[in-house]
């Protein structure tokens, strides 16, 4: 049976991600860290492994790692999908909080990179998928230091992809637009109909569109495509 790993599991994008590869018929493990009792419910609705972890962590995030491979055995594709975001001026951006934003976003992916990688190698390949965002293809004022971590995903994910390669593991992106998950909370729902009015499709995109699109670069059908940035971000950029 193919595996999954996806990290930030228990809410929107990432509660798409396990439902998707789930119904797909993979075996999936994925990672939570706030919201234990979506994650229960989620594993139990689908059928999956949820394991707690912080991944701003790197001691947790080892644990997480070693539980999830213990789990599964082996891991055909490595979702990293967990994020957070900031928003405000640079100016007013503490050097904390700049840390915290790029342990999650940044240092975490390389961590889980680096602890799965291997099991991927002496399997004979797999995939890795990482979530940056549009404003990692093109920076967003206000949002300098996710920009940032986002746009450093994808020159991570381009060398690895050429590091991987020849043991067969694909390494690519994807660049969501506005989707319509619990991170956009902050934002007045002028600003979301803003952002609607400047995608060309109309609308905001939703988990599930973002999870068919990770679907896609882990099945065969993609097998000749790494190191690459889809956008599905309904045309914004
Ligand atoms: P979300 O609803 O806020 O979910 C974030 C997920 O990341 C949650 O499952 C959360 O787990 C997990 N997470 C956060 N901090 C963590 C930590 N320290 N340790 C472990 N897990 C942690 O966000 P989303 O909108 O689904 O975003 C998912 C990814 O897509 C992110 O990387 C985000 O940057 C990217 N993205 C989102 C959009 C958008 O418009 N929504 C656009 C472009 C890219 P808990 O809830 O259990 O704490």
């Amino acid at each position: 049976m193919k595996t999954a790993l996806i990290t930030g599991g228990s809410r929107g994008i990432g509660r798409a991600l396990v439902e998707r590869f789930a119904r797909e018929g993979w075996r999936v493990a994925f990672g939570y860290h706030r919201h234990p009792e979506n994650a229960r419910d989620l594993a139990a609705r689908t059928g999956t492994v949820a394991i707690h972890g912080d991944l701003a962590d790197a001691q947790d995030t080892a644990h997480f790692l070693g539980e999830a491979i213990r789990q599964l055995g082996h891991v055909d594709a490595l979702i990293l999908n967990a994020g957070v975001a900031h928003s405000g001026l640079i100016t007013d951006m503490t050097a904390e909080q700049w840390d915290s934003l790029m342990a999650v976003n940044l240092r975490a992916s390389f961590l889980c990179a680096r602890g799965v990688l291997p099991v991927m190698r002496a399997h004979g390949g797999g995939s890795v998928v990482m979530i940056s965002s549009m404003w990692g293809r093109r920076g967003a004022a206000h949002e300098a230091a996710y920009s940032a971590s986002k746009a450093a995903l994808i020159g991570f994910a381009q060398a690895l992809a050429r590091e991987v390669g020849p043991c067969g593991i694909r390494v690519n992106c994807l660049a969501p637009g506005v989707i319509k998950t619990a991170m956009l909370d902050g934002y007045a729902q002028t600003e979301l109909d803003a952002l609607a009015e400047q995608t060309p499709l109309g609308r905001l995109g939703t988990p599930e569109e973002v999870a068919a699109a990770a679907w896609f670069l882990c099945s065969d059908d993609a097998s000749f495509i790494t190191g690459q940035t889809l956008a599905v971000d309904g045309g914004f950029l």
